[in-house]
């Protein structure tokens, strides 16, 4: 062939590709826009801020100006009311705060602790719903009561605790029907602490939570066994059976085979699906497991008390940098050091929890008694449900795939409140979202029998 027709008889054959391909994006533009503003450098910032402070140890200094966790969570308040100065009225933050008592374990002395809070009212007064983001301002060194002693804590938790103050910037002019909520919880370190008084009063008050995203150790990419950099994989972990109130949903779960349909597997799969359609190059691995061997995070105390809640971490976890006295041994540097931080990657891992927040705060409220008949005896499966509490969905999708597949696979729009599909409720999951005018997805919610 000419070589004059060869380039433009390419770009031709690949056109209906491209085309296909951005049809099954559909990415919203505001969202993508929020995602463009999150900052390697701005991220840079707040760790290295955050380490400047010596430790964030949670039984460390709370008067002292410059050092330790007191003088480390005054800052993140000062940013957050920062943020909040610009968001038109929209944002306020809080510090909580509360004594210790000696427990015994790993709290040795009355102590002051502190939870910073960053709100995002949602503009809708008759939507309730909270989404919650959060990372634990608390760091350690070997001995997990060593409060004298540096602890950098960059990556654990520098990284999550960033991300949450970037995306309060990146947030606060924005809004949503729904509310945000931007939490740097602190005690992490000695058991969960500052979660656990979180979850317990969310439980207590009846918050309306739809979905916590946990960031711990999320920010650098390479382990100290295999030397790989795995910049472009994260880590989603996700309860299967639940937590909570186990033994009441056991029979329905064994029963229906549902172990892998539960809020956290939900909002994980969500998570893999809007993360990847707005951050390029970088996949979500989900793991199917609330956490990983005998080892803990901020979202446990929510999944205990019946909330949706995942952690979000990174691929290769590096054992000579995290929970070390800094030192060198054996040609080897110990420590959680900045130096160790892959700031694009935390990026990427930032920009995962906006696109995520962003489309949830943005999406209808989840249809309701959503329901799938099961009396009749047939190899057609009906579904039904009704509109959402808050929101106006423009239409629903009713999310289908087969009983031994790890995602969704068929997404099926209508504008109806129920839908018959020529597929069998014995060989498939089905699952339905509300849909709002421009995309946005609400959580799925798997029909109960009728
Ligand atoms: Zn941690």
């Amino acid at each position: 062939m000419n070589k004059r027709f060869l380039l433009p008889a390419i770009a031709l054959f690949f056109l209906p590709f491209f085309l296909f391909a951005q049809q099954i994006v559909q990415r919203d533009p505001t969202i993508e826009a929020l995602v463009g503003q999150v900052s390697a450098d701005s991220l840079r910032g707040h760790i290295d801020k955050l380490v400047s402070f010596g430790t964030r140890q949670t039984m460390s200094a709370t008067t002292d100006p410059r050092r330790g966790i007191g003088a480390a969570r005054r800052w993140v308040l000062s940013r957050f009311n920062d943020f909040a100065r610009q968001s038109g009225g929209r944002m306020t933050a809080r510090l909580d705060l509360w004594t210790l008592k000696p427990d015994g374990r790993r709290v040795d002395k009355p102590q002051e602790i502190g939870n910073v809070i960053a709100t995002l009212k949602g503009s809708d007064p008759t939507d309730d719903r909270l989404f919650l983001v959060s990372g634990h301002i608390d760091s350690r060194v070997s001995n997990v009561m060593n409060r004298d002693a540096d602890a950098p804590g960059a990556n654990d938790d520098g990284s999550g605790t960033a991300a949450v103050i970037e995306l309060a910037r990146v947030l606060s002019k924005s809004q949503f029907p729904a509310t945000v909520l931007f939490c740097v919880v602190s005690g992490e370190e000695q058991g969960l602490l500052g979660a656990d008084s979180l979850a317990g009063t969310a439980f207590q008050q009846k918050w309306n939570i739809e979905a916590i995203l946990n960031n711990d150790i999320m920010g650098s990419n390479n382990s100290n066994q295999t030397n790989i950099v795995t910049n472009t994989l994260v880590r989603v972990f996700s309860e299967g059976l639940p937590a909570y109130q186990t033994a009441d949903k056991a029979a329905s779960i064994r029963a229906l085979g549902l172990e892998n349909d539960g809020k956290a597997r939900q909002l994980a799969r969500y998570t893999k699906e809007v993360g990847e359609r707005y951050v390029d190059n970088l996949e979500v691995v989900l793991i199917y497991r609330n956490d990983r061997y005998l080892r803990g995070g901020d979202h446990t105390p929510f999944v205990q008390r019946g909330f949706p809640a995942v952690r979000i971490t990174e691929m290769n976890e590096n054992y000579t940098h995290q929970h070390q006295d800094l030192r060198t041994e054996g040609g080897i540097r110990y420590g959680d050091y900045t130096e160790f931080m892959d700031f694009e990657y935390l990026r990427k891992n930032t920009a995962l929890n906006l696109s995520v927040l962003a489309n949830l705060a943005k999406a209808p409220a989840t249809p309701q008694s959503v329901s799938m008949e099961v009396r009749s005896l047939s190899n057609a499966t009906t579904l039904f449900w009704q509109a959402p509490k808050s929101g106006k969905p423009k239409g629903y999708y009713v999310l289908m795939r087969e009983t031994n597949w790890p995602f969704w696979q068929k997404k099926l729009f209508t504008t109806k409140l129920g839908m018959t599909v020529p597929y069998s409720k014995d060989n498939y999951f089905f699952a339905v979202q509300a849909v709002g005018e421009e995309g946005n997805e609400s959580l799925p919610v798997v029909p109960v029998g009728r």
